[in-house]
């Protein structure tokens, strides 16, 4: 199975989410390739009709003042501050659905994923947000450069020392040419 993730949601959650649905089909879950995009980049999700390959929709809800989870439509960056969440069962039963698809099933062949209770798999399955990335402060750059400095002398000390014992191994057959020389330059019959 390969996972394209282009949310802001953790890729181990979401590979270990859309594994657990696929074996609960019965789908070969291993050739799958899943994207999956957050809302407002793409609107609907899809799937390959009989081959395995789904399209799908993350859909966000966020944390509003009154204490409910609000899903809205479109661009969530005026929301961008609040917490967040992935309503799972939404995306538990559009994944069902897509996955069906993918196994051949049409829409006449299917019941409404809207309805009914959602898939016991996705029970106790969450799907993070990613942790935002901390800035580095100009300890923390200074520590990258010292470190990138300490490396570069290691790997020049390592190659000094390789290229001193090759200079010495040249160095010892050089000699076995410099006493022939001598010897010639002796002559014959010299002592
Ligand atoms: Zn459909």
């Amino acid at each position: 199975m390969r996972v394209v993730n282009c949310t802001g949601y953790r890729t181990d959650d979401l590979a270990k989410f859309l594994r657990a649905g696929l074996k609960a089909m019965g789908a070969e879950w291993q050739s799958y390739r899943i994207d999956v995009f957050a809302e407002g980049r793409r609107k609907i999700s899809r799937a390959g009709l009989g081959y395995h390959r789904v399209w799908m929709v993350l859909r966000e809800q966020f944390l509003m003042a009154d204490g409910a989870w609000w899903a809205p439509s479109g661009s969530a960056s005026a929301y961008a501050d609040k917490p967040r969440r992935v309503d799972v069962e939404r995306f538990a039963r559009v994944f069902e659905h897509e996955v069906g698809h993918t196994l051949g099933l049409k829409h006449a062949e299917m019941s409404d994923h809207r309805e009914g209770p959602p898939p016991a798999w996705c029970a106790g399955l969450e799907i993070r947000p990613k942790e935002p990335k901390a800035k580095p402060t100009p300890a923390d750059r200074a520590a990258a450069r010292e470190a990138h400095v300490r490396a570069m002398l290691a790997k020049a000390e390592r190659r000094l020392k390789i290229a001193k014992a090759t200079v010495r191994r040249w160095r010892a057959k050089a000699k076995h040419y410099d006493r022939r020389r001598a010897a010639e330059s002796r002559g014959p019959g010299a002592p």
